[in-house]
């Protein structure tokens, strides 16, 4: 038997679970081959195989794959995993959507025999089926741009924030990775030549004991290597004890979703954190010298203006200039089929009709000014793309300032500083920008 495994965008990052679905079924009845078109623009004969499996990790990479599979002829058997695996299936039903890869569902839809010494938990992945890993997502440090690696010391979420995709498939849990799949699995990325490593988990303090085990024997053992990882901020807030420890791990940044200033969306959203909470959460940063890189998701039906200046002040309040994309300022709600968010009450008056291109919900803005504030600050960055991020920065501020009629910039002689920054931002539960898809599509996002 013949599979296909195919892979549109990771963020940036190599596959993983691909490489475990391989190894999962690695005999003699089966062969595999892998795609990365992120990375790789190979013309595939989709006739030659008897299997394809679609990896639908996010919404973007979803899209992708439904354009690429718009006009071909598929195999018999399609089989989609990730966490919008449900959205392809609904968009078509001849696609089989396996929730868990580690389920019998997988065995038996694609009838092989399984490796019986296959664990999710302990099995270190065959990367070698991988594309090289210097294609994949930079460290940019400076005039640096070092290889970086991914792993993850657990996969799911113990939180059900209502905009974010994980809850839907994760319900609210989450499993560990053991610690030799972790070691082992960041040994064969250094060899390769990663001298970064992220951490992929949705929240890397889900487990703050575990990662911080994890992240000790790794700062041990490869004391040369630097890492991120995502921390919401309650548990920054939460778990400070345990953050203080990063600094001194080699962690060099820190990814903290931040959505909003908004104390109603904030609550909406379920994301138990307060415009308060970023406050001290950036505060709690500074005091133990780790640099924390915040998201925006600044536009949804009860967006107000007042909620950008607020955003541009606190990013001037704490000189955090370099670690907000541009981008992020633009950033809109997406609302897929199965968002936690249809459930709000709050929602029901500005949900629209599900549009089955865009694999979302439309909404409406209760402010029709942030609309027009959400498509200008968009606009500016789709037509300044030459620009650098600081530029970029100010020009946006400059159009917030107008909308707003509020003087946000007063410092006219900041230190813009170079801070380490992947080379792939993140972006995993935003609507995908045109840029975005550009970049993508034309392999540019892989600097
Ligand atoms: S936004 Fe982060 S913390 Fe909230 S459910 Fe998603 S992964 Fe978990």
């Amino acid at each position: 038997m013949k599979i296909l495994l195919t892979s549109f965008y990771d963020l940036g990052k190599q596959p993983k679970i691909i490489a475990e679905i391989a190894d999962r079924y690695n005999n003699t009845e089966v062969h595999f081959d892998f795609v990365d078109f992120s990375v790789d623009n190979q013309n595939i004969d989709l006739n030659t195989y008897d299997v394809l499996g679609i990896y639908a990790p996010m919404h973007t990479a979803t899209i992708l794959s439904i354009e690429y599979i718009k006009d071909k002829k598929l195999p018999n058997k399609v089989f989609t995993f990730g966490l919008y695996g449900s959205v392809l299936e609904d968009f078509n039903p001849l696609i089989k959507y396996i929730k868990d890869i580690e389920s019998e569902e997988l065995t038996s839809f694609l009838k092989l025999n399984e490796n019986q010494e296959f664990s999710l938990k302990d099995n270190i992945p065959n990367r070698q089926i991988f594309p090289d890993i210097s294609n994949y997502a930079h460290l940019v440090d400076g005039s640096n741009n070092l290889i970086a690696g991914s792993v993850e010391t657990t996969y799911g979420c113990k939180h059900s924030c209502t905009h974010c995709p994980v809850p839907i498939s994760f319900n609210g849990s989450f499993k560990t990775y053991s610690l030799e799949k972790i070691v082992n699995d960041v040994q064969n990325q250094v060899n390769q030549g990663a001298e970064h490593i992220s951490f992929n988990d949705p929240d890397f303090f889900n487990g703050p004991i575990h990662a911080l085990k994890i992240l000790e024997a790794l700062n041990h053992k490869f004391p040369q290597i630097t890492y991120d990882s995502t921390i919401k901020v309650e548990h920054i807030i939460k778990y400070q004890k345990y953050f203080k420890e990063l600094a001194s791990l080699n962690m060099a940044f820190v990814i903290s979703a931040f959505e909003t200033t908004n104390d109603k969306v904030l609550t909406i959203l379920e994301k138990n954190h307060t415009s308060n909470d970023l406050n001290n959460s950036i505060e709690i940063s500074k005091e133990f010298g780790i640099d924390i890189r915040p998201t925006w998701m600044p536009f949804s039906p009860w967006t107000e203006l007042e909620d950008l200046s607020n955003i541009v002040e606190l990013i001037e309040g704490y000189q955090l200039r370099e670690t907000v994309d541009p981008i992020q300022l633009t950033i809109k709600l997406l609302i897929p089929k199965h968002s936690l968010i249809i459930k709000r009450p709050e929602i029901k008056k500005y949900l629209g009709d599900y549009e089955k291109e865009s694999l979302s919900f439309q909404w409406q803005y209760e402010n029709i000014h942030a609309e027009k504030l959400q498509f200008t600050l968009f606009d500016f960055i789709l037509n300044n793309s030459e620009l650098d991020e600081h530029k970029q920065y100010l020009g946006m501020v400059s159009i917030i300032e107008e909308f707003t009629r509020t003087k946000l910039i007063t410092n006219t002689n900041y230190d813009f500083k170079k801070v380490p920054k992947l080379s792939e931002t993140w972006f995993c539960c935003a609507e995908p920008s045109k840029i975005q898809l550009d970049r993508i599509k034309t392999n540019k996002a892989m600097i």
